[in-house]
């Protein structure tokens, strides 16, 4: 019987995929209070306790530009840590498929767009988030060494940016949509950090779990698939800012001072489409209004 093993179940992603597999009894959602992955000990009594025949790994240490910006070691060893330990576990324990994942913003700065799965380890990713880059794209040379050494089939699945109910609404370490929600419910204006030009494709977290699921059942290679938006609904920031300030009733101002990022990061979904044509995404606008009503409703228990 297939049982399938979550880490990261309690995240942003893991509550979507919750949502979408209606908590399936052959599905078990993990998070740190099940055990630290970044300890060999705890992630081996995990897989001896579940048995799992599947993994979805998606626990990390995730955060926006500014947290990035600030804290590259525990990205880079926390992510590394993790990563080594659930691919050596799986492969201990016999898992037949993994699915981890990897981001768009691993890909280089300076490359030629959109960005396809080929381009992952061209050349230096944008400086801001060095630390969790590099360690993402580790996550596909493991790919490739248990499929090359044990014959695996151990893959990686590569988001662009995600938003949506039980995000981490840190105003200091999230990222832009949920950073901005939490801004816009206690301010008088909404604060954009940057000059609001920076380029993103957003994707609604439910989104994303039905094309994790839709992967885990369909998807055969170790190489790493794009899932993205398609690049003509990638959006500027302050398009997104105006959204949550309507959302709010505010205006928008631009604080200039602060980092931009980098400037886009577009990708080509034509992989995606090409298996699977007739996706149907959430827009923007609808994204956004769920987010927010979820925010509105959930105020006490956010994760800040
Ligand atoms: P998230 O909301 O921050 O959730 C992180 C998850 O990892 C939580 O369940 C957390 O457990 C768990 N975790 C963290 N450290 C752990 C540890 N040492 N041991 C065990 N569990 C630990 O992250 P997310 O946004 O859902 O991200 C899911 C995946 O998508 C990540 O691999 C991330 O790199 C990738 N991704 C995210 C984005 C984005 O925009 N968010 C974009 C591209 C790719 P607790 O709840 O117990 O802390
Ligand atoms: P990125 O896609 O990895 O750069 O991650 P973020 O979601 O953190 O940031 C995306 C863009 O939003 C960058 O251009 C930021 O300058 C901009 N931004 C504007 N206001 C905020 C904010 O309050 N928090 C964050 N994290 N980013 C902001």
């Amino acid at each position: 019987m297939q049982r399938v093993l979550v880490t990261g179940g309690s995240g942003l992603v893991g509550q979507a995929l919750q949502k979408v597999v209606r908590q399936s009894q052959n599905w078990i959602f993990l998070s740190s209070k099940d055990g630290d992955l970044c300890s060999l000990e705890d992630t081996r009594q995990i897989f001896k306790q579940y048995q799992p025949t599947h993994v979805i790994h998606l626990a990390a240490i995730v955060g926006g530009l500014f947290y990035n910006m600030t804290a590259g070691a525990d990205f880079f060893e926390g992510n590394m840590r993790m990563a080594l330990n659930v691919y050596r576990c799986a492969h201990e324990a016999g898992v037949q498929h993994l699915i981890s994942c990897l981001s768009t913003c691993i890909f280089p700065d300076k490359t030629t767009y959109p960005i396809d799965e080929t381009m992952i380890h061209n050349g230096p990713p944008h400086s801001s988030n060095e630390g969790y880059s590099y360690a993402k794209r580790m996550l596909d040379i493991l790919n490739r060494s248990y499929h090359n050494q044990y014959g695996r089939q151990y893959t990686s699945v590569i988001p662009t940016n995600i938003y949506g109910p039980h995000d981490n609404f840190h105003l200091e370490h999230s990222h832009v949509i949920p950073g901005l929600i939490h801004k816009a419910a206690i301010s008088e204006t909404l604060n954009v950090f940057g000059t609001g030009k920076p380029l993103r494709q957003f994707i609604y977290s439910e989104d994303l779990a039905k094309l994790i699921v839709w992967t885990l059942e369909h998807y055969n290679s170790v190489e790493p698939i794009i899932l993205s938006v398609p690049p003509e609904q990638e959006v500027s920031i302050a398009k997104v800012a105006e959204l949550i300030a309507s959302e709010f009733g505010l205006e928008v101002s631009y604080d200039v001072s602060k980092s931009d990022g980098q400037y886009k990061k577009t990708a080509s979904n034509q992989k995606l489409m090409s298996l699977l044509p007739d996706f149907e995404w959430t827009s923007i606008e609808e994204g956004i209004h769920k987010t927010v009503e979820w925010f509105k409703q959930n105020r006490d228990r956010i994760r800040k």
